[in-house]
């Protein structure tokens, strides 16, 4: 393969246009663009069911759900959370006032270390704030029963895994509120948005007030809300989006099947590794860790990759903790964190991408260990 357009990390996912154009007659005709109209309301429906939770609310983006949930849970004083993330997580618990503890990850799946959590929990701890990096599972069973414990609360960030599910479980299941995104490089896109899931329905109304200003009815503001509605365009893309989710997922599997094909025997290349039982994961990602044996390292796999077009990327590094606004003013010892965040590299996935172009760039990775190699 010579001469390819540019590849990058990632292509939003796109219902056919005229689905899109045809599905605008509702909007036209409701007269309705957005304030929980009859799309939202449908999507709400149809989402509630597919992520198999009991309770749950659109949001405008990922982000904002984050905030509200931090805000509907009055949390206050120190989280604990990861600091191997997108700058979301972290940004969220800062932007509401409150200190975020690191907490180190496994060096299997790069998510939270269950147990590494106890340690840090003080007497101003109110909650803890894992990801599903990637879409695998954190270690629910554990994190959930420490918080209960404790007697604090447990947000998970599921913005990288949607349509997730252990056994039968839904990932939204578990924890007080799990948030996911929307956003269009996701796994399932409606352009821009999100939604929290929770286990108390008394919740709801607490959700809803901060997402519309904190208006009660048009006498009665209760609280400073904030305005994060999801609107009926996002609605119409996610009720759209949402017939082909099953199929992108199938084709996103083959892909990372074809993937772990080419490059499980490439010494230096280290997979991710979620051997958790009954999983259903999304391939949300694909990322390798560039160890000493293959004798390139991340950054200079990346630059070889980059000169043939292809752009991987970096995710997560820097860590946030290391972020120049954080740097040295947080609580926590992340080895493993630094270790991966230094030799990871996501590579390019999404449901439609050619074999042939993953072929062509596990063949660059293998001819440059050939080259390079240690071993
Ligand atoms: C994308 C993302 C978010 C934020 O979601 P948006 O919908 O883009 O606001 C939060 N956390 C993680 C880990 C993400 O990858």
């Amino acid at each position: 393969m010579k001469n390819i357009a540019p590849i990058y990390i990632t292509k939003p996912f796109l219902p056919p246009f005229e689905e899109f154009n045809e599905g605008l007659k509702r909007i036209w005709n409701s007269r309705m663009l957005t304030n929980f109209g009859p799309l939202y309301t449908e999507l709400l429906s149809c989402l509630k069911n597919y992520l198999q939770v009991e309770n749950l609310s659109l949001v405008v983006n990922g982000h904002q759900a984050l905030e509200i949930a931090i805000s509907a849970l009055q949390l206050s004083g120190e989280v604990i959370t990861t600091p191997f993330t997108f700058a979301s997580t972290t940004h969220a618990i800062v932007r509401s006032g409150l200190e975020p503890v690191f907490c180190d990850i496994r060096m299997d799946n790069y998510n939270i270390d269950e147990s590494k959590i106890e340690a840090l929990i003080t007497n101003k701890t109110s909650a803890i704030l894992p990801v599903h990096v990637f879409g695998t599972p954190c270690n629910v069973e554990a994190i959930d029963s420490i918080a209960k414990q404790y007697g604090i609360k447990v947000i998970y960030d599921a913005a990288h895994a949607f349509g997730v599910k252990i056994g039968d479980r839904g990932i939204g299941s578990f924890g007080d509120i799990t948030m996911f995104s929307f956003h269009a490089t996701k796994v399932y896109n409606t352009i821009e948005g999100g939604a929290l899931a929770f286990s108390n329905k008394e919740l709801a109304r607490d959700i809803y007030l901060r997402q519309d200003f904190g208006i009660a009815n048009s006498e009665e503001v209760l609280l400073p809300g904030t305005n994060a509605k999801m609107n009926e365009f996002q609605a119409l893309m996610g009720l759209l989006n949402l017939k082909y989710i099953d199929q992108e997922i199938i084709n996103r599997q083959k892909k990372v099947e074809l993937y772990r094909h080419h490059l499980r025997a490439i010494p230096g290349i280290k997979l991710l590794s979620n051997n958790i039982e009954n999983l259903r994961e999304n391939c949300a990602y694909f990322p390798i860790v560039v160890t000493e044996d293959y004798g390139l390292t991340r950054n200079e796999l990346a630059l070889m990759l980059q000169k043939h077009n292809i752009f991987p990327r970096k995710y997560f590094y820097p860590l946030t903790m290391d972020y120049a606004c954080y740097r040295g003013k947080y609580r926590g010892e992340t080895p493993t964190a630094r270790y991966i965040a230094d030799r990871v590299l996501c590579l390019p996935i999404w449901g439609e991408i050619d074999s042939e172009v993953i072929d062509y760039i596990c063949g660059i990775i293998s001819d440059l260990y050939n080259s390079y190699g240690l071993a």
